[in-house]
């Protein structure tokens, strides 16, 4: 009998279904599939001190822990008055003062009367509004509003439990938490969140021309930056990264690394997914079985593009659960960019993110580019914004392993695949990152 390090690699069986989708449909796969293990991550629930929780999201909700405002509270600096009284233009008597932190305990507010106040204090019983500073003139201790002006009940005041009422939700869970998010956290006294665990992801990086960082490579070898570049990605999407030892173009070592790999929530694959005959990622993963949703895209870079799952498996008296997997091109670029569109979105879908897909936003093109028909082109691009205009241009590139090109860029340029010409001022997408 053959051992398996017999078997020359063309003989190994090719995934059984061979599907290149349009950049719509695959991703629809991807999401379609994310979302039947929406939230998976968060069934494993920590609990993390406020300041560590940006990124994480947030796994039981945030409740306001009193009416917000707690008090009605003054919005301006100037005079708490009887709104009707102050319109009517005559002299008003200052009764006193009232300022943030202080309540006021003289009286309630009498009709001819007025309170100065200041932003952020309680508006003393009685008054209905509060007159801004601004439009306001005093002569001694009376106030009176400047000729024209009017007040309506309720301006320049908050009411109590406008924003919020006590116990009421203000962050949901789902929500990816960022500075808005941990102030409303503080403000209702959490000192902790609850957010969801990260799901492991598992990096193989494959190629007999990869050599590590600690490695000198020859004149014909490159160092693993994919490995490098993805781990930074699955920790920005908020997973955590294991970085598995270089797979050889070689079947053993490829079916090793599967088997550590599976252990992980999900397996990232870089390289070895195209026609080439030493790329063997396919091959191997339809040989345990796998099932592949896609094994191309309609789109460039990241043409290669692989989306499947392995079967559960038993091993050695244990059950090993089924198990996505992506297999990303190995050319840098491609695999940055197919990253930001199918790992990300299927990564915060575990995690229970609410918005997941990839981030598209809108800029107008500063020059004309040529499109490729029937494919969804997502170009190194800079996005330069002011505060009335997004623009971006294509950075200059020597294709999808030019990764300085890719550092210059901030953004995708995105060329939808049904034409051929974008002009100078075209609205188009682009894929943030
Ligand atoms: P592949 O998709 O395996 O055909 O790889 C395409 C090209 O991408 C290779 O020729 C390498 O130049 C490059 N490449 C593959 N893997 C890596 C990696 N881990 N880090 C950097 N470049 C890579
Ligand atoms: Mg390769």
């Amino acid at each position: 009998m053959a051992t398996s390090s017999d078997i020359p690699n063309t003989s190994l069986p090719r995934p059984a279904t061979l599907r290149a989708l349009d950049f719509e449909a695959a991703l629809g796969e991807v999401l379609h599939h994310a979302a039947g293990l929406r939230g998976s991550s968060a069934a494993t629930i920590e609990e993390v001190p406020l300041l560590e929780s940006a990124g994480r999201v947030l796994a039981l909700a945030i409740a306001a822990d009193r009416d917000q405002p707690p008090f009605d509270r003054s919005t301006r600096d100037g005079f708490a008055v009887r709104a009707t009284e102050f319109s009517a233009g005559g002299w008003l008597r200052i009764a006193g003062q009232v300022r943030a932190g202080e309540v006021w305990s003289g009286p309630p507010l009498a009709n001819d009367e007025a309170i100065e106040i200041m932003t952020g204090a309680p508006l003393p019983a009685g008054a209905d509004a509060v007159a801004m500073v601004e439009h306001i003139e005093l002569d001694g201790g009376n106030v009176r509003a400047q000729q024209g002006r009017h007040l309506m009940a309720g301006e320049n005041v908050v009411a109590q439990g406008s924003e919020a009422r006590a116990g009421e939700i203000v962050v949901a869970v789902g929500s990816v938490i960022g500075a808005a998010e941990i102030a409303l956290a503080a403000t209702a006294g959490q000192s902790t969140l609850t957010v969801s665990g990260r799901p492991s992801v598992a990096i193989v990086a494959t190629g007999d021309e990869l050599v590590e960082l600690h490695e000198t490579p020859d004149s014909r070898q490159i160092r693993n930056s994919n490995g490098y570049a993805l781990s930074t990605l699955v920790k920005l999407a908020g997973a955590l990264p294991y970085r598995l030892a270089i797979a050889r173009d070689v079947r053993e070592e490829l079916l090793q690394r599967i088997a550590e790999a599976r252990r992980h929530d999900l397996i990232l694959f870089s390289g070895g997914v195209s026609m080439g005959k030493y790329d063997l990622v396919e091959e191997v993963l339809a040989e345990l079985g796998a099932e592949f949703f896609f094994t191309g895209v309609k789109m460039q870079p990241g043409k290669p593009v692989v989306f499947g799952r392995l079967p559960e498996r038993r091993e050695a008296g244990e059950t090993l659960p089924e198990r996505y997997f992506f297999g990303l091109p190995g050319n840098p670029v491609s695999t940055q960019v197919t990253f930001h569109c199918f790992v990300e979105p299927f990564l915060r879908m575990l995690l229970g993110a609410d918005a997941s897909g990839p981030r598209f936003a809108q800029a107008t093109l500063a020059h004309d580019v040529e499109g490729k028909p029937g494919l969804t082109r997502m170009l190194p691009a800079r996005l330069d914004s002011d505060v009335r205009h997004a623009s971006v241009k294509l950075v200059g590139w020597q294709g999808s392993g030019d990764l300085a090109a890719n550092a210059r860029a901030n953004c995708y340029a995105v060329l939808p695949p049904d034409r051929t010409e974008f002009r100078e001022g075209d609205v188009i997408s682009i894929l943030l990152r």
